[in-house]
């Protein structure tokens, strides 16, 4: 612990955000980074507890408490205050094979579970984390390191996500040869098409894949297995197989009017966005517009926050978010004590820019759409709402009630559903012939990663359900592990 009394002098400091009026106007990330001198003084503000909750990495009510990577935080933030840099994203390395992913994105269970967090702001670890890496980059301090041994072994990764990159990156580490295929045109998964580039802009993932080839794994986009190539195949040609195919099965709500033009799956539009942005900066119109229309997304979350933040880039006429949930308190309630993930009202960057923008906050809370509404052409209008009531359940049915006499029509062409996913696709699970778990996931025990089928792995959240990109890269790893360690015998 570098300075003992630093959480009593310092406050804790973010990164300032580009302001949200000017920021919407382009497509670039919305922090500005930090001077290297502020942040010796929030890494002094770190305690070195004795017992740093900020690493645990357990699974609390549902929820990450503590950081699932089990990252060496207290270690990196006494380096970063003895201004020890290459130290530091040497120790960060070692549990992360890529924190300008999770400096960039995480939402940080290590801060909500921070012990100073108790009765004071928690230590910034998420910033401090993405600051030592940005500089060893800056630095010339990252650089591809290829094993000096093979060992003859190969393996195939199925999905580039953080899960398939951090599990390849384990293998290839190990010795042996890895293959990565992926569908899509480009490397990256949810990191590439699902996140927008204002939140994580996508040379950072180029970046890094480009080392991952340099250390010898080889990528293979624009290709299917299952279909391009079928699972017997992938399974004759290799050792052992790791599937880290996501979750991408969208929820859908199935009421009237779905079929109506101009209802999408979050994803359709997210997609085909970052992928027309990346291919011409938006000049081949091979995306959905939202330019001029009432928006509605339906669903909170990140998903939700990232098609509030593109309608607006977009330059929709107003936008609306829909959760059923009932808004979150301020502050944490009794039952959601440290170093639990504190279940409060944030405002994230979506929700800043529409404030910023229409002059209020975009979400409306605890309301169901029952129905969408069209005109002759079959084109979405409109839909009609219902408020929920949370304390009242139905008998056999949802954990809510409608509340009578409570209906609301909105105005909208375009509708955006960003309900969550229900598991990955059915095509590699009956090829491989693989079991599912009871929520229509790859099954596969948490810290084995072994499926049904002898040599076959699954990873991510495929196998895990929708989660974290944290979350993503420690089930990437440790199915590595599970891999290698069957591989060889050990
Ligand atoms: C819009 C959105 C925003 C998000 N924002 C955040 C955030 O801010 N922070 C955070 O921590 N998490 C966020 N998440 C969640 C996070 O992105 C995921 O939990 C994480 O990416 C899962 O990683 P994965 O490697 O398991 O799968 P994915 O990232 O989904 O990658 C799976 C890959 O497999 C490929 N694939 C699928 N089937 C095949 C096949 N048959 N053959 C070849 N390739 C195939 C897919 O094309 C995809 O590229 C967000 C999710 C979404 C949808
Ligand atoms: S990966 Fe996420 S949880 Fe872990 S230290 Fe970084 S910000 Fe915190």
């Amino acid at each position: 612990m570098g300075k003992p009394t630093g959480f009593k002098e310092y406050d804790r400091n973010t990164p300032r955000e580009r302001d949200p009026a000017l920021r919407i106007l382009d497509w670039s990330e919305f922090s500005h980074p930090m001077p290297v001198a502020a942040l010796k003084n929030q890494g002094a503000r770190c305690m070195d507890c004795g017992v740093p909750f900020c690493h645990t990495g357990d699974v609390i009510k549902g929820m990450a408490t503590g950081c699932p990577l089990k990252n060496l935080i207290p270690e990196w933030n006494d380096l970063i205050y003895r201004n020890k840099w290459k130290e530091a994203l040497d120790r960060l390395h070692k549990t992360n094979n890529f924190p300008e992913f999770t400096g960039r994105v995480c939402p940080a269970p290590c801060e909500g579970s921070c012990v100073l967090g108790i009765n004071e702001p928690a230590v910034t670890i998420k910033n401090i984390e993405c600051s030592i890496v940005d500089h060893g980059f800056e630095q010339g301090w990252i650089q591809p390191h290829p094993p000096s041994e093979r060992t003859g072994k190969k393996i195939a990764v199925i999905g580039s996500g953080p899960a398939g990159l951090a599990c390849a990156a384990e293998l290839n580490k190990a010795g042996h040869s890895v293959i990565v295929y992926e569908r899509s045109d480009r490397i990256g998964g949810l990191m590439m098409y699902g996140i927008p580039n204002m939140k994580l802009e996508k040379w950072v993932i180029d970046r890094r894949v480009r080392i991952l080839e340099e250390e010898g794994i080889t990528f293979v986009a624009n290709t299917e297995i299952g279909k391009d190539i079928d699972a017997e195949k992938i399974k004759s040609e290799n050792d052992a197989v790791v599937l880290c195919v996501g979750s991408t099965r969208p929820r859908d709500l199935p009421i009237p009017g779905r079929d109506l033009k101009g209802v999408h799956f979050a994803m359709d539009f997210l997609h085909a966005n970052t992928k027309s942005f990346l291919d011409s900066t938006l000049a081949d119109g091979e995306y959905i517009s939202a330019k001029d229309k009432n928006v509605i997304v339906i669903g909170g979350g990140d998903t939700g926050t990232d098609c509030i933040g593109t309608s607006i880039r977009h330059g929709c006429k107003s936008l609306v978010n829909f959760e059923i949930g009932n808004r979150p308190p301020d502050s944490r309630p009794e039952d959601n004590p440290w170093p639990q993930w504190p279940r409060i009202f944030r405002v994230d960057y979506g929700h800043a820019e529409a404030r910023k923008k229409f002059g209020a906050d975009p979400r409306e809370f605890a309301i169901e759409t029952v129905e969408f509404m069209g005109n002759e052409n079959g084109e979405l209008t409109g839909l009609k709402t219902t408020a929920v009531d949370w304390s009242k359940s139905v008998e056999g049915g949802p954990p809510f009630s409608r509340v009578e006499n409570s209906e609301r029509v909105f105005e909208a062409e375009i509708v955006l559903l960003a309900m969550g996913f229900v598991g990955p696709e059915n095509t590699l699970s009956d090829q491989f012939g693989l079991e599912l778990d009871p929520r229509g996931n790859f099954k596969a025990e948490y810290g084995e990663y072994s499926t049904n089928v002898p040599g076959v792995y699954a990873a991510g959240d495929c196998r895990r359900g929708q989660s974290l990109i944290v979350w993503a890269i420690n089930e990437g790893r440790e199915a590595a592990y599970a891999c290698d360690s069957f591989l060889m015998k050990k």
